[in-house]
């Protein structure tokens, strides 16, 4: 684990704590340290133990200057931001050691920068196919297991808490706002597309979801060992990287067309063109978290008045106003319907049974799904990446001619 990798695990999961306690959960608070705090001392790695003390003084130094920042006692949009550029601003670190990393094995150095392994979550395939042998062979990947404890962490976010994986975390989601907003600066108007182009576009990503899903599948179990040691699956991460710094014209012109379902509408790429907005889109109907909008006291039921606001609000065009319960697939629990009702109780993410989760309770969730699952895994010896730097600097020589 590399130390922005560290850094941005003990930074989540300390601030999680620090929630978890201000929200008056103080004896969770104490036991969810201290286990956090044991499991990373007993990693003996240094640079999560000196990331740990600094997120401890961060948040220290965080709770005298911003209390309310230290507290959770934002609004959901300010957390929900916030969250969104930590972890951008983390990937962006990853992805600058990601490409030094590989800068110098390309030039024949052994690299004095290590390859951060949490790259490989840009690897859903390789990580489907090691989910798939893990479970048919019992057989786990050495060299990319990152990629399957990630894809872990994605789906079980879809299963627990709807879409606020795409709503709270994918960086390429803020990349789609910050376009989109761009694109309001020039043309004001909203351009949304009828319904009956709606719909089939966002079939899209389900047809590209099932491509994906046919290929996992499709896999005979019998050949995933060999596709495991293969050279190939070695350097995924490094072709990955090729294929988005060197586009042919077909590469660039579905870069063109995703940028441009970003900046026309918002949440364009997620609502058309992202798989992995599908498979979580697909995993959140299963989900006990919801929007839902109780009738005793909305402004609709209960004054007999107007009101759409949570609607209005809403970024993926849902009729909030019109139900009880939100189901649908492109709701990424982003909670701007509830920060924009002017009803205290009546919306909430809860479940059926009436179990509410605040902005705070969610980022504790998701802080905890996406930076748990990793600490166990790496103290479990199944996030770091096995392959010999020797094999990755003769292979990075030779990227061009290995193929599937
Ligand atoms: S329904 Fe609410 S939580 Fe869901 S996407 Fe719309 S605004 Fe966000
Ligand atoms: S904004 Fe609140 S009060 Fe208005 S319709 Fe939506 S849930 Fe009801």
């Amino acid at each position: 684990m590399s130390f922005i990798e560290s850094l941005t695990l003990a930074l989540a999961l300390t601030y999680s704590v620090s929630l978890l306690y201000w929200s008056g959960k103080k004896w969770g608070a104490f036991a969810t340290g201290g286990l956090i705090t044991g499991a990373i001392i007993s990693s003996l790695y240094w640079p999560l133990i000196a990331a740990l003390g600094i997120a401890v003084i961060g948040i220290a130094i965080g709770r005298k200057f911003q209390p309310t920042v230290a507290q959770g006692e934002l609004r959901a949009n300010h957390m929900r931001d916030g969250v969104q550029h930590l972890l951008a601003l983390s990937m962006l670190l990853v992805g600058v050691q990601f490409t030094v990393n590989s800068a110098l094995l390309k030039a024949g150095i052994t690299p004095w920068l290590m390859r951060p392994d949490v790259g490989d979550a840009f690897l859903p395939i390789a990580g489907g196919i090691e989910i798939k042998a893990i479970i048919s062979l019992g057989i786990w990947d050495q060299n990319h297991p990152a990629a399957a404890v990630m894809l872990t962490v994605v789906l079980l976010t879809g299963l627990l808490c709807k879409r606020a994986f795409c709503g709270w975390a994918c960086p390429l989601g803020l990349a789609g706002e910050y376009l989109y907003k761009l694109r309001k600066r020039f043309i004001k108007q909203e351009l949304l597309p009828p319904a009956w182009i709606d719909w089939p576009l966002r079939m899209l990503k389900y047809l590209l979801l099932l491509a994906l899903l046919y290929i996992v599948l499709g896999m005979p179990t019998m050949s995933i060992p060999g596709y495991l040691n293969s050279n190939y699956h070695k350097i995924a991460d490094l072709k990955m990287a090729l294929f988005f710094i060197t586009p042919g014209l077909v590469t660039l012109i579905c870069f063109g067309i995703i940028l441009g379902l970003a900046a026309w509408r918002r949440q364009g790429f997620c609502r058309y063109i992202c798989p992995y907005g599908a498979l979580l889109g697909l995993l959140s109907f299963l989900s006990p978290l919801k929007i839902r909008r109780s009738t005793q006291h909305c402004l609709i039921e209960s004054k007999g008045m107007n009101c759409d606001k949570c609607s209005r609000a809403c970024p993926a065009n849902i009729s909030v106003h019109n139900q009880i319960n939100i189901r649908s697939d492109e709701c990424q629990a982003c909670m701007r319907c509830i920060s924009a009702c002017p009803k205290k109780e009546a919306l909430h993410f809860s479940t059926r049974n009436g179990w509410k989760l605040s902005a705070r309770g969610l980022t504790i969730m998701l802080f905890a799904i996406m930076f748990l699952l990793p600490l166990f895994a790496y103290l479990g010896g199944f996030w770091h990446s096995e392959t010999p730097v020797e094999a990755r600097m003769y292979l990075i020589q030779h990227l061009d001619r290995i193929g599937h």
